[in-house]
């Protein structure tokens, strides 16, 4: 049977509860293949990207092996780093958070080992371990191997390239026989298969192929954003683009009813679809969007399964998937039958090498989006109010308007220009929010920007100060094209261009300072008169 929900594996229920906490909605591909072959008892070499949830692959039944009544050291996962030993027994412990009785305890070395063997007298059933770190518990029997039924070889394909082929070998003779032994890795060179050969027992390799997919009809953009950043993002987004149907992506079912409740608080017309809804509930959510009742999807992976709607235009990954493959089933939902397709991926920080691997498996590039800004925003709602004033004034039939704007004209004793009124009617119809920009201040490690001066300007560069900023409605485009403008320089050559209330900071060439200072004197950005100078510390924010 092919396994597709956590509800069809044979374990126990409490680990499904904690998966289920965990928010993972269905096995990922290795999982469903894995997890019921090592139930079984036998050995496997499971193969499968990084991301794809390999950990749970093995941790699952590792422990629904593990006895919790019997204190002894029942199984081994052997890892290359400290940090994977880390991450892999924290990932243990949330699955068997509702499980009694059962210790996991990682042991690397760096760590007093004195502190370990005192933890290990308290009766571990599993350790997670580097290979050089095992080996010395092993020879000082601080760890009794007599009673392991099971042992990990997790990331087999780094260990042996960090040279631990010996240490793991040490490792698997001295362990009983009969154990059942697993290989999990992203790769299969030759010398896994070798060890593979001489230390598992008719093992089956289970290996997680990807389907090749085209996305070529979809236009793929990522965002940077931060997480706290990303509803603002998303419904500027939306404003901007004004998409017929589009589909959102969380990566749990929390996220999604979340976003749903923040995008309806919005005033956006959203509903979610997830895998907690009966059947039933999601029909009728379908049927909405369909009919276009709703024309915001919110969904998980899972659930999207099933979308199969031709008329959307835009997919954003509002939380970037675990897999590669999902990417591609998510952005798949739009750009169908021969129609041209636009996604968003927001991404941030550590997503960014996540979004690396997708780029090489799609075999496409995700071009950067910048955040719309509020200045976008309302260009695009006064272009759509615009349309439709239009639209009126073409129709015709203003007689009585026209009328009741000249009494009112003539009646006031200051006298209105026909703009004059235009405009505050402009404002009373659109309302005016006061909206603040998104800065988004890079991660710190992309940070790295080299060397700076002290006003902060990158070598070769120096910081301008200019007079106006958000507070004139000046934004970083209006600098950029009135440098480039007036100066005659390339806009690529322009630096950072940090706008601020009511001054802006810019990075030009040093070579072209002195000609951009010049040629921006006493000109004007959106009717203010122009200050440029030379930043110093001072100036400097
Ligand atoms: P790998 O070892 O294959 O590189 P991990 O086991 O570290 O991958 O899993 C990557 C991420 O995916 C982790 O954050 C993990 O919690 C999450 N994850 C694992 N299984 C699932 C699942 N079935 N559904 C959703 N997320 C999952
Ligand atoms: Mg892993």
């Amino acid at each position: 049977m092919e396994i597709t929900k956590f509800e069809d594996l044979q374990i126990n229920e409490n680990i499904k509860k904690a998966v289920a906490e965990m928010g993972f909605e269905e096995p990922s591909p290795i999982q469903a293949k894995s997890i019921p072959v090592i139930l079984e008892g036998r050995d496997v070499i499971g193969q499968a990207q990084t991301g794809t949830g390999k950990t749970a692959a093995f941790s699952i039944p590792i422990l629904e092996m593990v006895d919790s009544s019997d204190k002894s050291l029942q199984a081994i996962v052997l890892c290359p780093t400290r940090e994977l030993a880390i991450q892999v027994s924290q990932e243990i412990r949330k699955l068997a958070k509702y499980m009694h009785g059962i210790k996991a305890l990682p042991i690397y070395g760096g760590q007093p080992i004195e502190r370990q063997i005192k933890a290990l007298k308290g009766g571990v059933q599993i350790i997670i371990g580097t290979p050089g770190r095992t080996i010395d518990h092993i020879k000082r029997r601080t760890l009794k191997t007599e009673n392991v039924k099971m042992v990990v070889l997790d990331e087999a394909d780094e260990m042996l390239d960090m040279g631990f082929r010996e240490d793991i070998e040490t490792i698997l003779e001295n362990v009983p026989d009969e154990r059942q032994t697993t290989f999990f890795s992203a790769t299969m060179p030759k010398a896994i298969l070798e060890l593979t050969k001489k230390y598992q027992n008719n093992p089956e390799h289970i290996k997680v192929v990807r389907k090749e997919l085209t996305v070529e009809n979809i236009k793929q953009y990522y965002i940077e954003t931060r997480s706290s950043n990303k509803i603002e993002v998303l419904s500027r987004l939306i404003d901007v683009y004004n998409p017929k149907l589009s589909v959102v992506f969380c990566n749990t079912k929390k996220g999604a009813d979340e976003l749903v409740g923040e995008l309806q608080g919005r005033g956006y017309f959203a509903d979610a679809l997830h895998g907690d809804l009966k059947q039933v509930q999601r029909d009728i959510v379908m049927d909405k969007f369909r009919n276009g009742t709703i024309d915001i999807l919110v969904a998980t992976d899972v659930a999207a399964r099933g979308i199969d709607v031709d008329d959307v235009e835009c997919v954003f990954n509002f939380d970037l998937p675990q897999d590669e493959e999902y990417y591609v089933h998510r952005i798949g939902r739009t750009g169908r039958a021969g129609r041209e397709g636009i996604s968003f991926s927001f991404v941030y920080g550590r997503d960014i090498r996540k979004m690396k691997d997708i780029e090489r498996y799609t075999k496409s590039k995700l071009i950067k989006h910048p955040i719309p800004t509020v200045g976008d925003v309302e260009e695009k709602k006064v272009g759509a109010f615009f349309s439709e004033v239009k639209r009126v004034v073409e129709e015709g039939k203003l007689s009585k308007q026209i009328q009741w704007i000249e009494n009112f004209c003539e009646e006031e004793e200051t006298e209105y220009s026909v703009i004059d009124i235009a405009a505050a009617l402009l404002k009373l119809a659109m309302g005016e929010e006061e909206k603040e920009e998104i800065i988004e201040e890079k991660p710190k490690k992309s940070r790295k920007r080299g060397k700076t001066d002290e006003t902060g300007a990158r070598e070769g560069m120096v910081r301008l100060f200019i007079n106006v900023g958000r507070k004139q409605r000046v934004q970083a485009k209006d600098i950029l094209g009135a440098i480039s403008g007036e100066a005659g320089i390339s806009g690529k050559t322009i630096g950072t261009i940090d706008v601020y209330d009511k001054f802006t900071f810019v990075e030009v060439p040093k070579k072209k300072a002195k000609l951009v200072i010049e040629k921006m004197k006493n000109k004007k950005i959106k009717g203010n008169k122009l200050n440029i100078e030379r930043a110093n510390k001072k100036n400097k924010k």
